[in-house]
């Protein structure tokens, strides 16, 4: 291949001087000044290997040349040799910080010319190879290995150690987008290579051992296995090194371990599974490392499959409602009744505690949510149309499903479409909820109130701040969930007591009804009698059950 060089020389006798001496071995092409060589490179810029340029030169000059050339990316990795006049250092020093690579003197020496002029050629193929090697091994930021070369350097490592036990270490920091956003990107990468280079004095100190930056804020470390101690004592190290280096943040590193037992597996798919470990921590102070195990895989794919089969499972209606009546405490009456939803498969029914987490986090409730309280408000339309006198019931709304910032208007909708009384559809929300998000919330919540819906404050005093929840937002009526109480006989009875009796208490002065649910036992029914809670919700009461079985109980059909 014929390389091009770029002549740029306002002297006529000089350039052609210069041509004369490279056109034996170059394509060479000629610019009377900074500017034309400037337009000349923009055009051809993948074709030009080498620039020489004079100094002085008219309407741009060789130091204007260089300045633009050296701030444009896409043209300074062109090498340019400058030809001055007589030796002045000053010039020279000035050229070399505007990325001048060599010099020519005048008068020219033809062979003087051919040598530099071939060097910085070779100089910055060489140099733009040897960075795209790097950039094939290592990563830019840290400078440690990228996975690629991971991968390939541990299963070398595996393969010539066959008498060592391996495990490969996945780490992580928790919540690493916050503490960018804390400090700035230009600290977020210092903390990254703050962690390549704590990886590196891990490594150094084994026998043998390999490490990467895999993405984001995600490293691995393959090394001998260690047993829980060792790894304990690695974790305090990190989280004492992190204090450390920031003072003014907790930094908590996460970390996954799988043991390598099988050393064919690929190296992708340990890393998985190390990953999939170090998702447990989840932030957690006290265990921050977790050891893969099997089940960890299994609800994975157990999840993974759930999601999956939800949209076909809610064409083919396997989503049922059940209903779990609520009753008048004192009256013992039936008073209502909540919408709860059972997975019916073809081969069994899967509780809503397997797969609302799963649709939770995937998004998946926010089309469940909707459909149940679609399917509720058919439900309630086909007993007023068979002329009954419904309860009212209450459906459920994911925190999730609060994030729609069109979540008010969608069940107002859904109620008008039905042509429902709103007392008739009422909507439980988590206290948890409101933890989460509380301005989308409270705004959500205004709203559904002044259309007129009754708000139930679903799980309260499940959260660790209910009392400053009721303080912030209004709502209509408060389910105190027995199973946050400690059991009847245990040494905490009486506090729970006096806490449950102190909260309706609480909620009377703010003339808030409540509804005790998880109630499972007589004795329970005479304690919240006794402090003055109105309705009870429990399998002491009645189960949740199928709509033709509500039907009966309700119109005593
Ligand atoms: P939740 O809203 O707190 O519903 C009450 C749960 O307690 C129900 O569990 C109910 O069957 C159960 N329960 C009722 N009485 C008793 C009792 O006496 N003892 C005990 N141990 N448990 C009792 P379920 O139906 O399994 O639902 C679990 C959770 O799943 C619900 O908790 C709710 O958060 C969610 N969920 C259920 N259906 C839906 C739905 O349609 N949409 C949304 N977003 N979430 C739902
Ligand atoms: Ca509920
Ligand atoms: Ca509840």
């Amino acid at each position: 291949m014929e390389n091009t060089v770029l002549v740029v020389e306002d002297n006529e006798i000089n350039r052609e001087l210069l041509v004369a001496i490279l056109e034996d071995t170059y394509h060479v092409l000629e610019a009377d000044n900074g500017k034309k060589a400037l337009e000349i490179l923009r055009k051809l810029k993948n074709e030009v290997s080498a620039v020489i340029t004079d100094l002085v030169m008219p309407e741009m000059d060789g130091y204007q040349f260089l300045e633009e050339y050296s701030s444009s990316p896409e043209l300074s990795t062109i090498p340019v040799i400058v030809s001055t006049s007589q030796s002045d250092s000053e010039s020279e020093v000035k050229c070399l910080e505007y990325g001048a690579w060599d010099f020519i003197k005048k008068p020219y020496n033809a062979q003087i010319i051919r040598f530099r002029v071939k060097n910085v050629i070779e100089r910055s193929e060489l140099y733009a190879l040897r960075k795209l090697r790097y950039q094939e091994q290592f990563d830019e930021l840290t400078g440690i290995y990228i996975k690629n070369m991971f991968i390939q350097q541990t299963k070398k490592m595996l393969m010539e150690n066959p008498d060592t036990d391996f495990m490969l270490l996945h780490f992580d920091i928790y919540q690493f987008q916050i503490y960018n956003s804390v400090f700035g990107m230009r600290e977020g990468d210092n903390l990254l290579r703050h962690i390549a280079d704590m990886l590196k004095r891990l490594a150094k100190k084994e026998k043998c051992a390999t490490y990467c930056h895999i993405e984001a804020d995600a490293y691995c470390v393959c090394m001998p296995a260690a047993g829980q101690e060792i790894l304990q004592k690695m974790m305090d190290d990190f989280q004492k090194d992190f204090r450390i280096y920031q003072r003014d943040y907790d930094i908590r590193g996460n970390m996954g371990v799988f043991y390598i037992e099988d050393k064919t597996v690929t190296i992708d798919s340990m890393i998985d599974h190390a990953k999939l470990a170090s998702k447990e921590c989840k932030g957690n102070y006290i265990q921050n490392y977790y050891i893969y195990t099997k089940e960890m895989a299994e609800s994975l794919q157990e999840a993974q499959s759930l999601a999956n089969d939800m949209e076909r499972a809610m064409k083919e209606e396997q989503f049922v409602l059940y209903l779990q009546p609520k009753y008048g405490l004192t009256s013992s009456e039936l008073e209502g009744a909540e919408i709860l939803t059972r997975w019916q498969t073809p081969d069994g029914m899967i509780s809503p505690g397997k797969f609302i987490p799963v649709f939770e986090k995937n998004g998946q409730i926010m089309k469940l949510d909707y459909y149940i309280w679609e399917q509720s408000c058919k439900l309630i339309r086909s007993w007023l149309d068979r002329g009954f006198e419904p309860y009212p019931v209450s459906v459920n709304i994911s925190r999730v499903s609060m994030y729609n910032p069109r979540v008010a208007e969608e069940i107002y909708e859904l109620t008008q479409k039905y042509d429902i009384p709103l007392k008739l559809f009422q909507l439980e929300l988590t206290e948890s909820a409101y933890t989460d998000n509380p301005g989308a919330i409270k705004k959500a919540m205004q709203r559904l109130r002044e259309y007129g819906f009754t708000i139930l404050m679903d799980d309260f005093g499940s959260g660790y701040s209910s009392l400053n929840v009721l303080k912030d937002i209004t709502v209509d009526v408060l389910k105190l969930d027995m199973k946050f109480m400690a059991s009847s006989g245990s040494e905490n009875q009486k506090r729970s007591e006096s806490i449950v009796a102190n909260v309706v208490h609480l909620a009377k002065d703010l003339h808030l009804p409540v509804i005790a649910e998880g109630v499972e036992e007589i004795e329970q029914v005479k304690f919240l009698n006794s402090v003055g809670c109105e309705y009870g919700q429990g399998y002491y009461f009645a189960k949740p059950m199928p709509v033709a079985e509500y039907e009966k109980l309700a119109f005593n059909l």
